[in-house]
């Protein structure tokens, strides 16, 4: 066919330059041309519908950002030792989305790149080393937070400074959903961590986490949870750094930031973003509090070429209006429940289907062999998101067994996309695959 070549040149040339272990999506790869609002149109004019993409937040090559970020391209795009209104106006815009006292904005380029930096600042405040974390998570891939991402250093081996913690899990974990205190006993487990590291006189500089897991395989975070591990790291000197890279920016729809979902205390000393920051114009910050930044000033000025570039700015900017303007945070809230109980009613009819959790537009779906034993059903799931692709969905594997659906689509995303995900879905559970 008429396409063949065409990939064929592109995976060629990909072989020849980019490393061996480089990912890709899917078995056929799909080689992409264009994209709008919720679908992408690969190089025959084949379109999916996308429900795996949580960076481009409100929509594929919306025309407002397209036309900003031109227009600023074509006027001023240079760095931040210049003074410049775009910048000024979205660091307000920004730091109004957050509580009180998170008012100081770092700008750098990558999620890694500012979960690096608050690690940093939090080692050198505390004088401390060690840090807890969630286990399964990612947070990026420069050395110092490769080490803090158990999918990336189960490769080379822990280091001994960061301090795996149980997954809040209530399908497979050791508190389920029918346990109202589920929450709070998960927390034990990260305090107790707190203690038996001070006890050993390492004490904890951060604790790092996620306010819905990605990598640990789609989990809503327990009611109840972060407030005590909250009130146990203050009471410690312990620094705690949301990392908001997936779920922030109105995506969990009843709060703009995921740390929100888990109520008004929960005020993190450092608050890490990226991804649909920019909706794929590369953009990323850290923003913590004017004390903490000044305590960290004696290390030498921070300063990032391209972080808080005007253009990064000005797109910045106009998608927070477009988040605004389009009502898109209500979008996830209601659209998202909606999906998930269609999703649920599947469940009910096919038995892959082991559990659907989620919150707004972040969810996931876990296939199991068994709903007895849950042995997980992962190289199923990776057929089936072949299939669905092959039926012009898009949609891909997470969690540390792969056999979770992981949905987080634009949140311009309507009920007809998620009758269509879940009628596809549907069609290739029936039918088998
Ligand atoms: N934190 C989380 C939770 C992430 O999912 C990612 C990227 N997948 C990162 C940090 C790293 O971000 P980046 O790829 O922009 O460096």
């Amino acid at each position: 066919t008429a396409w063949t070549p065409v990939i064929g040149r592109s995976l060629q040339g990909r072989r020849a330059h980019l490393p061996d272990s480089h990912p890709m999506y899917f078995e056929q790869p799909i080689a992409m041309a264009r994209a709008r609002d919720t679908r992408f149109y690969d190089e025959q004019g084949r379109s999916y519908l996308d429900a795996l993409n949580n960076v481009t937040l409100v929509g594929h090559s919306h025309p407002r950002l397209v036309d900003v970020a031109a227009r600023q391209l074509g006027r001023l795009n240079t760095n931040t030792r210049f003074v410049y209104d775009s910048l000024t106006e979205y660091a307000e815009r920004l730091t109004a989305t957050l509580p009180d006292g998170l008012d100081v904005v770092y700008f750098v380029n990558s999620g890694s790149e500012a979960n690096d930096l608050a690690l940093r600042m939090s080692r050198y405040l505390t004088k401390r080393d060690d840090v807890v974390i969630i286990d399964d998570a990612y947070h990026g891939y420069t050395s110092v937070v490769s080490d803090v991402s158990p999918s990336r250093y189960k490769h080379y081996g822990k280091p001994d400074t960061t301090h795996p913690t149980p997954v809040p899990d209530r399908y497979r974990g050791a508190y389920g959903y029918d346990d109202p205190d589920a929450g709070a006993k998960y927390a034990r487990h990260v305090i107790d961590e707190f203690d038996r590291l001070t006890a050993a006189g390492r004490p904890p500089a951060a604790y790092l986490f996620e306010a819905l897991l990605a990598g640990g395989g789609q989990v809503v975070l327990p009611p109840g949870y972060l407030a005590p591990i909250f009130a146990a790291a203050a009471e410690r000197g312990v620094l705690t750094i949301a990392d908001e890279v997936q779920v922030g920016f109105g995506r969990l729809g009843e709060a703009f930031w995921g740390f929100q979902t888990q109520g008004p205390d929960v005020v993190p000393d450092f608050v890490t973003m990226g991804k649909a920051m920019g909706n794929g114009f590369p953009m990323a910050a850290l923003v913590t509090t004017r004390e903490i930044s000044r305590a960290f000033d004696p290390t030498g000025r921070f300063f990032s070429t391209y972080g808080g570039n005007p253009v990064a700015c000005a797109v910045g900017l106009e998608l927070l209006n477009i988040v605004d303007d389009e009502g898109l945070q209500h979008n996830a809230l209601v659209v998202g429940q909606y999906l998930r109980d269609r999703l649920a009613g599947l469940g009910e009819r096919h038995e892959l289907i082991g559990d659907v959790r989620g919150q707004s537009f972040y969810s996931g779906v876990e296939f199991v062999l068994d709903r007895d034993t849950k042995e997980p059903a992962s190289a199923e799931t990776l057929i089936i998101c072949e299939r669905l692709k092959d039926q012009g969905v898009l949609v891909y594997p997470t969690g540390p067994y792969w056999n979770i659906l992981k949905l987080k689509p634009p949140l311009t995303f309507t009920r007809a996309d998620a009758d269509d995900f879940t009628d596809t879905l549907d069609d290739i559970l029936t039918t088998g695959w």
